[in-house]
């Protein structure tokens, strides 16, 4: 079945097409390093991983590229106001490069936390600036941006297409409300592809002047071009990237290169926390820390933010964390259960019984996936499937069927389930039949000091008409 996804340039679901047959060239807006990310920014990187594995169990290969922001990305999206990890750099009283180096090493521990795999490739806006200055130099030669002192600006009435992803028009966007008019602006929304000021801590000397550094639309160009070419198939980003930022991105390139830019733009709604706007203010921009803190693994906020398809509004509360938790603890059990049913315990008498069932879920899980990444409805595609195994409905070949799905197919795409082979079933097992002979012995004094042992590490045993089956508490 054909993967259909939501494009904000054409404000409709297409089918997914990549320029070259089996690969995808996806860029994903990175982090900008000045502080701790939290959910909300956790919300946009679980669903561009997610889309990425869920390509790959579709046979694509992936080139994936996230930028690393560390440096010109004001306070202001469109260019006003101080750099966002120099002003922190200030506050700390520190180096602005030991800021975002401190910050970046900090982003790449929490998506290890959260299951998100590497990217090819983390390109830092900082070692990219000879790209830039070579975009920004084929721009002033086709006339598409001007020179004014040592700033350079892209000029918007050069491109009749902007504003084609938000929505916006120019002559909106001349009434100057949301972009404060600049004089040596030729119009207020020309947006800075080079800027100058001599306090600047980042800056480098070229053709413009002396201490300049990049806009922050002008990076993302340039690293998307460096690493992927020209064209690339998906650009993914949050709701708040659609404008200015890949409005402005998409104009670059595209009078730069003459050619389309991104076919796909995708973009994640905002999280919501108890109902309403994160903000420092509410101390409710909660970290990975925070989290685990309050003891959840990462992997249940993974799981949780994959509870609400990524174009839906989404709310955190802690009852919605706690409520997650037990439900990835079911699909723990689900996982934990095939494998057991696989060798007979807990099985169908016949080996292909409930093979049906497994078929079905599996089709329903890939439906959902297909139809623009719809996580919510997918996991509860394997609620049925452990309805099935809680019923005992599947043989053994079936539960194979269904281990092999929940492994290759749904846990690749959503990256949280338990559902490796562990040691500790090894474990569990000889205390299971340790208990068995003390039964049998009718020492019973030993054998609930097995299953108390057993229930003190969280494992919970459950005697049935086939045997003994253990799970997690
Ligand atoms: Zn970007």
């Amino acid at each position: 079945m054909s993967f259909v996804v939501h494009n904000t340039l054409t404000r409709r679901k297409e089918p997914f097409q990549p320029l070259e047959p089996g690969v995808v060239r996806m860029y994903n807006c990175g982090p900008t390093v000045y502080g701790r990310a939290h959910i909300g920014n956790f919300r946009a990187y679980i669903f561009a991983d997610t889309l990425r594995r869920w390509l790959e169990v579709k046979g694509y290969e992936v080139r994936q590229v996230m930028n690393i922001t560390d440096v010109g990305h004001l306070l202001d999206d469109a260019d006003e106001g101080e750099d966002k990890v120099e002003a922190q750099a200030k506050k700390e009283g520190r180096d602005p490069w030991e800021i975002s180096r401190h910050w970046t090493r900090l982003f790449m521990e929490d998506i290890q936390k959260l299951g998100i795999q590497p990217a090819l490739v983390y390109p830092k806006a900082s070692e990219h600036i000879p790209e830039m200055v070579e975009m920004i130099e084929g721009l002033l030669a086709k006339g598409c941006a001007y020179q004014s002192g040592e700033d350079v600006y892209f000029e918007v009435a050069r491109f009749p297409r902007y504003g084609r992803l938000s929505g916006n028009t120019v002559e909106e966007l001349d009434a100057g409300a949301r972009i404060e008019v600049r004089e040596e602006k030729r119009h207020p929304a020309d947006f800075a592809l080079w800027k100058s000021d001599a306090r600047h801590l980042m800056k480098w000397k070229t053709r413009f002047g002396e201490h300049g550094f990049p806009g922050w639309h002008i990076e993302c160009s340039a690293m998307a071009r460096k690493h992927l070419g020209d064209r690339i198939d998906i650009h993914t980003g949050g709701e708040d990237n659609v404008f200015p930022h890949h409005e402005c991105e998409i104009a670059q390139t595209e009078c730069f290169t003459g050619a389309p830019f991104s076919t796909y733009w995708m973009h994640t709604k905002f999280l919501q926390v108890d109902g309403g706007k994160m903000s420092k203010r509410l101390g409710n921009c909660h970290s990975i820390d925070d989290v685990v803190a309050k003891g959840y693994e990462a992997r249940v906020l993974r799981f949780c933010l994959l509870r609400g398809q990524y174009r839906t509004p989404l709310n955190f509360t802690w009852a919605i964390m706690d409520e997650s938790k037990s439900v990835l603890e079911n699909l723990d059990d689900l996982a934990a259960r095939l494998r057991r049913a696989m060798t007979g315990h807990g099985a169908a008498a016949s080996a292909e019984s409930g093979l049906e069932d497994v078929e079905q879920c599996q089709a329903e899980f890939e439906a959902a996936m297909d139809d623009d990444l719809n996580t919510p409805r997918a996991i509860a595609a394997l609620m049925g499937l452990r309805s099935a195994v809680l019923a005992e409905r599947l043989g053994v070949s079936a539960a194979a069927a269904a281990n092999q799905f929940l492994v290759h197919v749904a846990d690749k795409a959503l990256g949280c389930i338990r559902v490796e082979e562990e040691s500790l079933d090894a474990e569990v097992e000889r205390a299971i039949a340790a208990r068995q002979d003390a039964r049998k012995r009718q020492d019973f004094q030993e054998s609930d000091r097995i299953r108390d042992a057993l229930l003190e590490k969280g494992i919970v045993l459950e005697d049935t008409p086939k045997g003994v089956v253990w799970r997690r508490k």
